[in-house]
């Protein structure tokens, strides 16, 4: 048995993944050699990870737009689009976390990956205790936030754009008028497209702890908020409700970047 599933198994025993709430963190991993892909997701399975695979860089970006994943492992040399293209793909539209395995050491390969926007980089063969410490203290870091990383954000072919360091929002080029309160919920909400707020944790971010107010008062801010960017209130696209939970946000992303 090769030395690195030797390893592998005996790092299985006692590895925990971080509390990231009720749902496992999601993590792609991208790596055309299966046994190590197999081993990976084997390794970061038992940790507690949710974890999907891709081969090669072109079905690694179809499955990081499909699954959005909540870190990605991402090997340098992969057939049909390599590691750093991918990455920067990547990089065009999220600050999620990302790990580049490789099998160059060089300086200057660690330099150009961290150039491309990677947060981490392993140099094979590697410990895979280590790895999974990594994606661990990673995912503690960055605490879910796989937001875009221009100021400027764009869903559903330019609908609804958002200037974050100005506070400004545009409904099909239009400024919409929002009060600072819906601004704050709503870009609350685009920040984290993939997770689900509750009444109480908009109240927080939007309202301040302070607030005296109702959970209910969420309600009729979004009803608000629904009127100046919706197309149609009663099938909401941007604000969607999550039943028994409260609300997220389901624009489509496109970036300043990517245009
Ligand atoms: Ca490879």
């Amino acid at each position: 048995m090769p030395r690195f599933f030797e390893r592998i198994k005996d790092a299985l025993i006692d590895m925990e993944s971080p509390d990231v709430g009720e749902k496992a963190a999601k993590i792609l991993i991208v790596e055309d050699e299966i046994k190590i892909a197999e081993a990976l997701c084997a390794y970061l399975g038992r940790a507690g990870y949710a974890v999907s695979q891709a081969g090669d860089g072109e079905s690694g970006l179809a499955a990081f737009n499909a699954s959005a994943p909540d870190l990605v492992i991402l090997d340098l040399m992969l057939p049909k689009m390599s590691g750093e293209r991918l990455c920067t793909e990547i990089r065009r539209v999220s600050r999620v976390p990302v790990v580049m395995l490789t099998a160059k050491s060089g300086e200057d390969d660690k330099v150009s990956g961290f150039a491309l926007g990677a947060d981490d980089y392993v140099t094979k063969p590697f410990s895979p205790r280590e790895l999974v410490a990594r994606v661990n203290s990673l995912l503690r870091r960055s605490a879910g936030d796989t937001s875009p990383l221009f100021s400027r954000m764009s869903w559903n072919g330019g609908d609804l754009e958002i200037d974050l360091e100005s506070r400004t929002v545009w409904k099909r080029g239009e400024h919409a008028a929002l009060t600072p309160n819906e601004y704050k919920i709503l870009s609350r909400l685009a920040r984290h497209p993939n997770r689900a707020f509750s009444r109480d944790e908009l109240i927080d971010a939007a309202l301040g702890e302070n607030f005296g107010g109702f959970e209910r008062t969420i309600d009729s801010h979004i009803k608000n908020l629904r009127g100046k960017i919706e197309d149609d209130t009663s099938s909401p696209v941007y604000i969607l409700t999550v039943r028994g939970v409260g609300y997220r946000f389901g624009g489509v992303p496109r970036t300043e970047a990517a245009r």
